[in-house]
């Protein structure tokens, strides 16, 4: 049996093609897993085909909706493979999305995991000298921020769940999983959820 990278390339059934925007490309690490989980490592069908145009990329899937330039048709990449490794040991960014993902989008203080009403509390208060910085920020409900408000966490009898620290960019990863995305193309499944490590 051939397999050529041409060859293994996943062509999914006509009844799916869609218009180009509706085309995002999954973006792979070249270990085939995704590069990230949340937000989900999605490019555009445009900046997927530059990518494949520099050859820094391998397609591993397609979908049905072809673009055309003047000399050729293309069908567009639906999961494509990064042809070298990007290396997750760099330090994540300290973004309010990242303090929310490290935390689980959830209160750290109650638990309570309701996305819209999600602040963030300076556990040493900023009024006693508490900095912004991932260890003293955590992710908390509005009411646990009011009731909080500028008190010590001893003085509040309230303490974060988890002591906060900064996380890994795998440690994030590894958070974002947790969260499907609201849309999932069929031919990214396999890389979503079939990517776990299996026990020897
Ligand atoms: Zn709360």
């Amino acid at each position: 049996m051939q397999h050529s990278s041409a060859a293994a390339v996943r062509r999914l059934p006509a009844f799916q093609a869609m218009p180009p925007d509706g085309c995002p490309a999954l973006v792979l690490n070249a270990d085939f897993r995704p590069l990230s989980y949340f937000p989900l490592s999605l490019w555009s069908w445009q900046d997927t085909l530059k990518a494949v145009f520099l050859d820094r990329v391998d397609v591993v899937a397609e979908y049905e909706t072809q673009v055309h330039s003047p000399t050729r048709a293309m069908r567009l990449p639906s999961v494509v493979s990064l042809k070298t490794y990007v290396n997750h040991a760099r330090q994540p960014a300290f973004t309010r999305f990242n303090v929310f993902l490290r935390d689980g989008f959830a209160c750290q203080y109650c638990g309570t995991a309701e996305r819209e009403n999600l602040t963030f509390d300076h556990v040493i208060p900023r009024n006693k000298g508490g900095k912004t910085t991932w260890e003293n920020i955590v992710a908390a409900c509005s009411p646990c921020n009011l009731k909080k408000g500028g008190k010590m966490p001893r003085d509040a009898k309230m303490f974060p769940h988890h002591a906060p620290r900064r996380p890994n960019m795998f440690e994030l990863n590894e958070r974002g999983r947790a969260f499907p995305p609201n849309y999932l193309h069929e031919s990214w499944q396999d890389y979503l959820y079939w990517d776990v490590e299996l026990e020897p």
